[in-house]
């Protein structure tokens, strides 16, 4: 049995914190969000919702049934009992479908009705914000507020911090780029630090959705609409399954997080992330502030979505507007390996639309990068075939 009790919020000088204690088997694990002071008002601790929506995933992995002490909102819990975790368990039976024992409310709190996205620099985030941004957009959608959770994107699956190449916590450093860019625009920028990750311990990936609406749940006093910035996988690809990342799926389920304070939405899902890397590229902003990277803090032109862009943005010919966040040298140097990744991949989401335009824009597929794909395939076929016992050790000795 997990019990969430009744959050506390204390003030101290700039910041607020907002702590839960939650009993997991008679084990207490004191769950904080910390904020800065001005949005302590906004802090909605009469509503359980926002930990319904962060803890129900560990609960049914680790087999526990729910017990609030605050009531949960009437339409978040049938939504969630009725579907979401039903939904969830028959796909996996190991997933337990839980019982959630709690008191609901149907009365939504007071809310200033702001818009709100997630500013992380990546793609999604950009292009989600440069299309609620633009004078197209109706009002009561346009975005009046960023968001930078530590919810998870700066940790590893056993909930430690990832760090930069400098040592440096990865979340602290975007911090500052978020801050910069909420600046340049002129939107309002709420940075929530927690420690859910540390408690859930469950890959990120798994579970992206749940941790970022959870914790805009926690403001229902401020927002009724929040974009929740999706993978830019295929819109005919939503499977709901909890074995997978819930970028695959999530228009499948922002509507049974959503209640009759807060509706998410699972932005431009009908865009492919090639599609959304061609837009941004009108959008100035962009050149300046995209960050994609998934190894450093920067841009290190090396890891998977680092190569993605890269070579998106090289199919479409505007490479040199981002000279600012890439070391195109570096490409330029690597640029026959990279497009032989691509060719590799040709076939899989993501890599399908890179080549196409390739071949739609008449850019020349160098031979090296032919021999590279080839390379690529063999070493593929080599590694499928290793026993998983001889991988394990491979990868343990490369930790070391
Ligand atoms: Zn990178």
């Amino acid at each position: 049995m997990i019990k969430i009790g009744t959050p506390n919020i204390s003030l101290d000088n700039d910041y607020a914190t907002l702590t839960n204690d939650i009993i997991i088997d008679g084990r207490c694990e004191k769950l904080w969000f910390k904020v800065s002071s001005e949005y302590a008002k906004y802090l909605t601790t009469e509503r359980a919702d926002a930990y319904l929506v962060l803890l129900f995933y560990y609960a049914m992995k680790h087999g526990h049934d729910m017990e609030f002490e605050v009531p949960v909102s009437e339409r978040i819990y049938y939504q969630m009992k009725y579907y979401l975790i039903d939904a969830l368990n028959q796909e996996d039976p190991s997933f337990k479908n839980i019982q959630i024992q709690c008191t609901t409310e149907c009365e939504p709190v007071v809310s200033e009705n702001a818009v709100g996205t997630g500013m992380s620099g990546g793609i999604d985030s950009l292009s989600t914000i440069y299309l609620h941004t633009g004078e197209d957009c109706p009002q009561s959608y346009k975005l009046t507020h960023l968001t930078f959770f530590n919810s998870g994107a700066a940790h590893l699956p056993d909930g430690e911090r990832v760090l930069d190449k400098s040592g440096e916590d990865i979340f602290q450093k975007r911090v500052e780029l978020a801050k910069t860019f909420a600046e340049r625009t002129g939107l309002k920028l709420l940075v929530v630090d927690s420690n859910i990750s540390e408690l859930l311990k469950i890959d990120h990936t798994l579970t992206h959705t749940y941790r970022n609406c959870g914790t805009a749940l926690l403001f229902q006093k401020l927002f009724s609409v929040y974009y929740y910035s999706s993978a830019g996988v295929k819109y005919s690809t939503n499977y709901v399954s909890p074995n997978l990342d819930t970028g695959h799926y999530d228009d499948s389920i922002v509507p049974y997080i959503s209640n009759n304070n807060i509706t998410f939405y699972s932005t431009i899902i009908q865009y492919t992330r090639f599609r959304k890397t061609k837009i941004l590229t009108d959008y100035n902003l962009s050149y300046e502030f995209l960050n994609v990277c998934i190894t450093d803090s920067t841009n290190c032109g090396e890891c998977s979505k680092c190569i993605r862009t890269l070579t998106t943005l090289d199919a479409l010919g505007r490479l040199d507007r981002y000279r600012s966040v890439f070391d195109l040298e570096k490409y330029q140097k690597n640029r026959n390996r990279h497009i032989g990744w691509v060719v590799v991949n040709r076939k899989k989401d993501f890599y399908d639309e890179i080549y196409q335009c390739f071949k739609d824009n008449k850019k020349h597929i160098p031979f090296v990068s032919v021999l590279h794909a080839l390379n690529y395939w063999v070493i593929g076929i080599i590694k499928k075939n290793i026993p998983q016992g001889i991988k394990d050790s491979i990868r343990k000795i490369i930790r070391k």
